[in-house]
């Protein structure tokens, strides 16, 4: 067990290193931060910011000497990074998962292994396997770049094999996954944690709307029967089991019309449809990744309140930035900025989760406060 008075380390210095930051300080660690943005908006809360690339040799030889632990807060962080930490200090996630996550390939393919369902997908390497991939998936089918994409990015609708070879140009002829699309009754995602001894606790699931790819909202408790739910914890926890992994970890799913869960992604890290547990629930996604990672009991999950989690992307921002002051008159509102100087269409800046008596009246207040400060709907 690390106990508090030690050093941890975040490689990434965005807004979940920043929250995993706040939470291990409130707790009584110090942090390192490691990331070359000198504004980083986890470099700002902690107590060290080394301001280097994520390869760079010294960064991380001074990290390793520094922290009893180190963790980080994206998945494309180089792999051989967190083998060189490795070699000098605990790391969780292990380098070896977190490659997984890193590829949709391997991770479907993992996730298949594991037993769990998934939509058909199949690998293309290069232009000569797009007519063997659509003879496999056909269409309508979603053409995604294995690496690298995130929030909808990467990734293209193709109905024939002619939108197929264009997509996979218009994707730089990156190997890319090629994967059947879905009819979606509703999205939801379980954020899981679990520690060196196996022990896995779950938080409780959330349900995601999206918006131009990037998560919208989530809706927790999620709006769906329990054998749904049910499903997708067990999902979750073949593959965190499957992987041997330390941390914590969020699965996302697909629900289909006929009520069956698919799993979709995974990412090893705290997550953003993970962010209404700041203040819904008794112990947070980024306290438990600092008990996860210092070897600590897991603390208790349970939902104290429903809640919705509203995103803030910059397309709101304007000049001033938003009126804060329509939205902190609902005493049930609770905002979490992320410290970042600039706001781009996109970006996100921060969140909001509306706490209410019931779920239907959490959704109203997010409704309101959405239209008040001018979220499109
Ligand atoms: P992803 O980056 O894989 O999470 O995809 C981004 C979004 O695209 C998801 O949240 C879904 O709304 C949609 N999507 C992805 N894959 C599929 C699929 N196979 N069928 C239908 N919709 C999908």
């Amino acid at each position: 067990m690390i106990l508090p008075g030690a050093t941890l380390g975040v490689l990434g210095g965005g807004q979940l290193g920043r929250m995993f930051t706040l939470a291990a300080r409130v707790m009584g660690y110090r942090v390192v931060v490691l990331d070359p943005d000198p504004h980083s908006p986890a470099g700002q809360v902690a107590d060290a910011h080394l301001k280097a690339p994520y390869t760079d040799a010294i960064a991380l030889m001074r990290m390793g000497e520094v922290c009893r632990a180190v963790t980080t807060e994206f998945e494309n962080v180089p792999a051989r990074s967190l083998e060189v930490l490795a070699q000098r200090c605990f790391v969780a996630p292990a380098p070896e998962t977190v490659a997984v996550a890193q590829d949709r390939l391997l991770e479907k393919t993992r996730a298949v292994e594991f037993g769990c369902a998934t939509a058909p997908f199949a690998n293309v390497e290069d232009e000569g396997d797009l007519v063997h991939a659509w003879s496999l998936v056909g269409g309508p089918a979603l053409l995604k770049t294995r690496r690298l994409g995130y929030d909808g990015k990467g990734q293209a609708r193709v109905d024939n094999l002619d939108d197929l070879v264009a997509a996979h140009e218009h994707l730089r002829r990156v190997p890319c996954l090629l994967e059947g699309f879905l009819p979606l009754d509703r999205e939801i995602s379980v954020v899981l944690a679990r520690n060196a001894q196996g022990e896995i606790a779950f938080f409780p699931l959330a349900e995601n709307r999206h918006r131009h790819g990037i998560l919208d909202i989530s809706i927790v408790p999620a709006r769906v029967p329990e054998a749904v739910a049910e499903q997708a914890r067990g999902m979750a926890t073949r593959i965190a089991e499957g992987l041997g992994y330390v941390g914590v970890m969020a699965v996302e799913f697909f629900v289909l019309a006929d009520g069956r869960v698919v799993f979709n992604e995974m990412a090893p890290r705290p997550h953003n449809s993970g962010h209404y547990t700041l203040d819904a629930c008794a112990t947070d996604q980024f306290q438990q990744q600092v008990r996860a990672l210092c070897g600590l009991p897991l603390g208790d999950t349970r939902l104290l309140t429903p809640v919705v989690m509203v995103n803030l992307l910059g397309d709101i921002w304007g000049e001033h930035g938003p009126d804060w002051a329509v939205l902190l008159r609902h005493p049930g509102v609770q905002l979490h900025l992320y410290g970042k100087a600039e706001a781009r269409p996109g970006r996100k800046m921060g969140h909001y989760n509306c706490l209410a008596p019931s779920v239907e009246a959490a959704v109203t207040l997010a409704e309101e406060t959405r239209a008040a400060l001018g979220i499109a709907a």
